[in-house]
């Protein structure tokens, strides 16, 4: 007997200039709200159409104490870090990049969209460490969107594209420190689908098209709403009068003490200020250019 998830409460994202001036929407943090545990931030990039020489992103800094993930709608972003990764993301594709103890990394739309203009459109969500692994190795996972699992429910209304977790019997490929759920679900209208979510996990239903209703209830989330969801074990999505797209994110509370500054994210305000002195002298790294053939 599996018990749905109420909403607890619906944040409307605002939007915000980020990196070099891109604008993002925002659901969290916003004003009086600092994380979802463990969520720290969610942004949604664009969709925004760039005109020939305008795409900008975020070039070379630092990170530490958290995870990036980074999911590509539309567009094509590149990335380069300290750590001599290097990446190409496409519509569809994600990258999941553990900064641990710290990186330096660049993250721009690609070079053929910052020349000739183009449509970039994507998430980047940070998920917090526990204390035990905020200065863990750097890690850097890239999966293409061929091998992000995919499933479709049994009256063909639902579709979900299973990048962390596990949904409609599929389990994603990505492997998270600690338990996550990261789901892309595209609802038909009609549609009404049930997944499941372990009862110690937080979960969060953000809908970036249309509209969508979440749990038993009819309050109707629309495009540019957060769902934080209530306790339960399971979480019910239902289709409204358009297609809708949306994400799930789930992750276990770490419940520990939060001091975070720009780019780093630690447990103490000392903790913060020796990131801040590892990343001014140095001791983070840089990023290794050498020129390449396009
Ligand atoms: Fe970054």
């Amino acid at each position: 007997m599996s018990t749905t998830r109420d909403l607890a409460r619906v944040i409307t994202a605002h939007r915000q200039h980020e990196g070099a001036g891109f604008i993002v929407r925002r659901p969290v943090p916003g004003p009086g709200l600092d994380l979802i545990d463990p969520f720290l931030l969610i942004d949604e990039l664009g969709p925004i159409d760039y005109a020939p020489g305008q795409a900008v992103g975020a070039p070379d800094h630092p990170h530490r104490g958290f995870e990036t993930v980074s999911y590509i709608l539309e567009g094509e972003m590149e990335h380069e870090d300290s750590a001599g990764h290097r990446g190409f993301l496409r519509a569809g594709d994600v990258q999941w990049m553990t900064a641990g103890g710290g990186i330096v990394h660049s993250e721009m739309p690609s070079r053929q969209i910052q020349e000739r203009g183009g449509r970039v459109h994507g998430f980047q969500i940070w998920v917090n460490l526990p204390a035990s692994l905020k200065m863990t190795r750097p890690r850097y996972q890239e999966v293409p969107a061929a091998r992000i699992p995919t499933a479709t429910s049994a009256d063909g209304k639902a579709t979900v594209r299973v990048v962390a977790g596990e949904a409609l019997g599929v389990r994603a490929v990505i492997d998270t420190h600690t338990p996550i759920s990261f789901h892309e679900w595209r609802l038909a209208p009609g549609a009404d689908v049930t997944t499941a979510i372990a009862s110690d996990q937080q979960v969060l239903v953000y809908v970036f098209a249309g509209k969508a209703i979440v749990g038993d209830g009819a309050t109707v989330i629309k495009d540019g709403q957060l769902a934080v969801l209530a306790a339960g074990d399971a979480v019910r999505l239902r289709g409204n009068d358009t297609d809708a797209r949306l994400l799930l994110l789930a992750g276990k509370p770490l419940r520990e003490p939060v001091a975070r500054h720009g780019p780093f994210v630690m447990n103490t305000r000392q903790q913060l200020i020796e990131a801040f002195e590892d990343f001014q002298s140095g001791r983070m790294g840089e990023i290794t250019r050498t020129a390449i053939a396009q």
